[in-house]
């Protein structure tokens, strides 16, 4: 597929943010052994670059939640296609994912976690775009606020392409179907 993309944040910004979240990180859950919850596909590669740069305990699992399909517009409701392995009660839980747009995906997530009974459940989230937020969300951390528009790169696709770029990209307006 032929797609028109443009830089909006560098590969060397990426890491140095990543590495700055990661430090504050590392303060907060020192001695807290944390559970990271990743929100599937899309935060693989910041939540590997994450946790490799927090060196404390910590353990990992997986989620995967549907809210857009092949398109730059949500398609309805969010679901959960893969549910969490590790128990989450009493422990401290941190959902990382790539982007918080309208909110309502992670917000769905944060809820089935609190019915488990965690110790408390904080989010953190490579890009935040709050221009279109829905649902009444803190995002505890934040790696870049960012304006209305389509990204892909850094783990985060358009169609299942671009993952891999090592920059976030902004998907030109003419190529993206809208
Ligand atoms: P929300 O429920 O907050 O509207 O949906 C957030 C999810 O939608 C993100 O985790 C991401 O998977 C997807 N999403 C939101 N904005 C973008 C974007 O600009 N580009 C891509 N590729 N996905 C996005
Ligand atoms: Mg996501």
């Amino acid at each position: 597929m032929q797609t028109q993309t443009r830089p909006l944040i560098s590969e060397s910004d990426l890491a140095r943010r990543v590495r700055e979240l990661a430090g504050q990180l590392a303060d907060d859950y020192r001695d807290l052994n944390p559970l990271i919850v990743g929100v599937l596909k899309g935060c693989f590669v910041f939540l590997a670059d994450l946790v490799r740069e927090m060196a404390i305990p910590l353990q990992i699992d997986f989620v995967r939640l549907a809210s857009y399909r092949d398109s730059t517009y949500p398609t309805g409701a969010p679901r959960m296609l893969l549910e969490l392995e590790t128990p989450v009660a009493g422990r401290h839980v941190l959902i990382v994912d790539d982007i918080v747009d309208t909110g309502h995906s992670l917000d769905l997530l944060r809820r089935r976690i609190l019915q488990a009974g965690p110790a408390s459940v904080r989010i953190c989230a490579l890009l935040d775009k709050p221009s279109r937020r829905g649902a009444e969300i803190a995002i505890d951390y934040v790696g870049f606020t960012i304006p209305d528009e389509f990204v892909v790169g850094y783990g985060i696709d358009f169609a299942e392409q671009h993952r891999h770029l090592r920059e976030i990209r902004v998907l030109e307006p003419q190529a993206d179907q809208r």
